[in-house]
C-alpha cells in the first residue's frame, strides 16, 4: 500500500483513487443536534478562546452532497453559520450553477472556531476537530464530499498534496465515499493572472460531481425554480461571477501554474 503521499495514479477508469486515512478506525457518531451541542460548548483548543460563535453547518442534513471548506471567518463567527461572507455568496452561486439550492447541499468546515486573523489552522487544532467533522459526514451520509482548498482536501485525504495537484479527479474519504477536491471560494474571489483559469478549473470539477450526481447541466445564465440568489449576488462584480464565461481561458494549464500558493489553494 502506498503512502498518503504517494502521488496517485493518473489513468484509472473510473477515476477513483483511494487514498490511506490513518484515522480510518470506526468513530462514534452521535446525532447531529446533540453533537452540534458538543461543538458549540467546545474548549478542546485555544480556539474556543477567541471565537464568538463556534460554527456547526448549514443546508441539509440528508443531503447527497456536502461541500466541506477551512475554517470560519469574521461573519461566520458572528453570524454562527459556515459560508455568509464573499466566499459564501459565490458558493451559493456555484451550487447554483449546478441547479441545486443552498438547501439541497450540506455545507461544513474543517476546523468549527475561527483562527484569529484568518490564519491557517494548526495541526492540533485540526486534530482536535476533524473529528467533529467525521461525526457530521458519517450522520449525513453523503455521496459526494466537494472538498474546498488544501486544509480540506488534505485533512479530509490524510495527504500533504497541495490542491493543484490533487483537484479534478476523484478520491476516497475514508475509503468509501467519493471526494472531488477543488479549490476554495476564497481563492476563486482573488484577483490574480490565473483567476480565470482558476475558476474554468472549479467549474469543470464541479461538473464532474454533476455527472456523477446525475444532475442535468441548467441553462445557462438561468437559476433552478426556486432559487433566491443571495444579497447582491447578481451585483455586476465580474470577479466573483460564476460559472466563469465559455469561451476558454487564453493561457494554456502549463503556462498558468502558479509559483506561490495562497492558504486557501
Ligand atoms: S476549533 Fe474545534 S476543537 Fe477547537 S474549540 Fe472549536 S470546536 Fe473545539
Amino acid at each position: 500500500m502506498s503512502g498518503p503521499d504517494s502521488t496517485p495514479p493518473l489513468s484509472l477508469e473510473p477515476a477513483t483513487v483511494p487514498i490511506p486515512v490513518s484515522d480510518s478506525k470506526p468513530i462514534t457518531v452521535r446525532a447531529l443536534p446533540m453533537l452540534e451541542q458538543i461543538v458549540k460548548a467546545c474548549t478542546k483548543c485555544e480556539l474556543s478562546k477567541t471565537r464568538i460563535n463556534a460554527v456547526f453547518a448549514r443546508g441539509n442534513p440528508q443531503a447527497k452532497l456536502c461541500f466541506v471548506g477551512e475554517a470560519p471567518g469574521a461573519d461566520e463567527d458572528e453570524q454562527g453559520l459556515p459560508f455568509v461572507g464573499k466566499a459564501g455568496q459565490l458558493l451559493d452561486r456555484m451550487i447554483a450553477a449546478m441547479g441545486l439550492t443552498p438547501n439541497d447541499v450540506y455545507v461544513c468546515n474543517i476546523i468549527k472556531c475561527r483562527p484569529p486573523g484568518n490564519r491557517r489552522p494548526t495541526a492540533v487544532e485540526t486534530t482536535s476537530c476533524i473529528p467533529y467533522l467525521h461525526e457530521q459526514l458519517a450522520n449525513v451520509q453523503p455521496k459526494v464530499i466537494v472538498a474546498m482548498g488544501n486544509t480540506s482536501a488534505q485533512a479530509l485525504l490524510d495527504t500533504k498534496l497541495g490542491i493543484t495537484r490533487l483537484r479534478g479527479e476523484w478520491k476516497l474519504y475514508r475509503g468509501k465515499t467519493l471526494l472531488m477536491p477543488t479549490y476554495h471560494p476564497s481563492y476563486l474571489l482573488r484577483e490574480s493572472p490565473i483567476q480565470k483559469l482558476s475558476k474554468q478549473e472549479a467549474w469543470e470539477d464541479l461538473q464532474k460531481v454533476m455527472k456523477e450526481l446525475g444532475l442535468p447541466p441548467p441553462p445557462k445564465g438561468t437559476h433552478p425554480p426556486g432559487y433566491r440568489p443571495p444579497p447582491d449576488a447578481d451585483a455586476p462584480t465580474p470577479s466573483v461571477a460564476f460559472p466563469p464565461s465559455a469561451n476558454p481561458p487564453s493561457a494554456s494549464p502549463t503556462s498558468a501554474t502558479p509559483t506561490k500558493k495562497s492558504p486557501e489553494e
